[in-house]
């Protein structure tokens, strides 16, 4: 675009240059014939005086040596008839005497005709008429625009070079900030920071985008920090809500009444649920999830995880398919059952209408796998990574089915702690979460999450 405006630009500035040099040399040739119309026609006044036409006639011949571009010339007597004329020989002109009847100059065919009065004493003697060829200015035009022509060129080649180097210069700035545009949207890391030393455009964007993510960032800390404070605050009250409530459940004879209070302390376990998954959460944003490893027998914590879900549902019949015994890990007991519990919970919670979820473990050899398979809506492949960020519910379940979106982050978490990893698998009908726990002693000791928003590198 650059090159072409220039080159455009030039062309305009040279037809423009090229139009005015050639009219004024048009007017400066218009001003020398009419002089030299002048001199023969002085010349000629005593010819035309004493009707000496040979004399008239010798003028007029002497000419072509004055001006070789002068193709024609004739003397007219007052009276209108030729008394001289001189041709050049081979030329073919027009009717000069016609053309300018009404004008003084006449431009043609690449010909001047020029016609002058001639004078004497105030008196009319007669006129002058020329007809000069105009090869000079034909020349004139085609140098003009072939050197018009090689500087538009040279014009274009320098453009396009300065074009090249600028362009270069701007891309390499612009796709380094599109790089980490890119790069923030896809893992969330707003740590990323990017500088540009240039004092152009560009550097504005680059300073403003790197204030912006300075912003998202610091909101993103008010908000982790406001949602730490606010579940530790809830939490004093819940708890002693729900104290309460489990004392009225014991005292309180009404059946009806009874209900009630079973409600209410059903609608406080949830909410104790969400309070607990909003600290977890912080802690893990923090860096304080502490975990607590012992020697346990994964078999018989999965039994129990298994029983402490069938408590509550009676629609989901939770069916373990393995003899897993003996195997010992050493982990957090507590953090494991609950990304187990996570999973069922998940697996009865995202198949609804369905009866079963199976439960399936087994070791390879360096690690403990276990698998929590349901038959319900399944997992977009493209949602499969993502479930697994903080606030994350996939655009399948959202709608209809209450959920956070915190348990699977803080699973992730947990098990990526213990040096395990978690992910999802396709299936025909529904889905089959996995994780694996290392079966040599391995516990990480947690850092500050610098990434405070939805990570979405999953290789744990
Ligand atoms: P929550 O269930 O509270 O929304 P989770 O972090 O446990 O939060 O799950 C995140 C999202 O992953 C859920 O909202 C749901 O969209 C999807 N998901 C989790 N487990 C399953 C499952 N077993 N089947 C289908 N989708 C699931």
């Amino acid at each position: 675009m650059q090159v072409f405006i220039s080159v455009l630009v030039l062309g305009i500035f040279f037809t423009v240059f090229i139009i005015s040099d050639t009219k004024s040399y048009k007017q400066r040739k218009v001003e020398d014939m009419t002089t030299l119309a002048q001199v023969i026609g002085s010349n000629t006044v005593s010819a035309l005086q004493f009707l000496d036409e040979e004399a008239a006639g010798e003028i007029l011949f002497e000419l072509h040596k004055v001006n070789p571009d002068i193709f024609q010339a004739a003397i007219l007597d007052k009276k209108g008839k030729v008394f001289a004329r001189y041709v050049k020989a081979g030329s073919d002109s027009l009717n000069i005497f016609n053309l300018l009847r009404n004008k003084n100059s006449l431009f043609r065919d690449n010909h001047l005709y020029v016609k002058k009065n001639i004078v004497d004493g105030g008196e009319a003697m007669g006129e002058v008429f020329l007809e000069a060829g105009l090869n000079e200015l034909k020349e004139l035009k085609k140098s003009k625009f072939e050197s018009a022509a090689l500087l538009l060129l040279f014009a274009l080649g320098v453009s396009v070079f300065l074009a090249v180097i600028l362009q270069t210069y701007i891309s390499r700035r612009l796709l380094a900030l599109v790089g980490v545009m890119k790069e923030v949207g896809r893992t969330g890391d707003y740590d990323k920071s990017i500088t540009d030393d240039g004092k152009d455009e560009i550097s504005v964007l680059v300073q403003g985008f790197d204030r912006l993510m300075q912003q998202i960032k610091e909101n993103l800390r008010r908000k982790d920090e406001f949602i730490g404070i606010a579940s530790h605050e809830l939490k004093t009250p819940l708890t002693s809500l729900k104290g309460y409530l489990e004392i009225l459940k014991q005292v309180e004879d009404r059946p009806v009444n009874k209900q009630f209070v079973e409600k209410a302390l059903n609608s406080a376990g949830k909410l104790e649920k969400l309070i607990r998954d909003l600290l977890d959460v912080s802690k893990i944003q923090g860096g304080q999830l502490e975990l607590n490893p012992t020697e346990f027998e994964m078999g018989g914590l999965v039994d129990e995880a298994i029983a402490a879900v069938q408590l509550f549902s009676q629609t989901h019949a939770i069916i373990r398919q393995d003899d897993l015994k003996n195997r010992v890990v050493f982990a957090d007991r507590q953090r494991i059952e609950q990304v187990i519990v996570n999973l069922l919970t998940n697996a009865i919670k995202y198949s609804p209408g369905e009866k079963k979820v199976i439960v399936k473990s087994h070791v390879t050899s360096d690690e403990l796998v276990v698998q929590v398979r349901d038959y319900g809506t399944g997992i977009p492949r493209e949602e499969r990574d993502l479930i697994f960020g903080r606030f994350y519910r996939t655009s399948k379940t959202s709608v209809h089915i209450s959920g956070f979106g915190l348990g699977l982050y803080i699973c992730r978490d947990i098990i990526k702690r213990h040096g395990g990893r978690i992910w999802v698998d396709e299936e025909d009908k529904g889905s089959t979460f996995n994780f694996t726990l290392p079966l040599r002693k391995m516990v990480t000791k947690q850092q500050p999450l610098l990434n405070i928003s939805n990570e979405q590198d999953f290789s744990c």
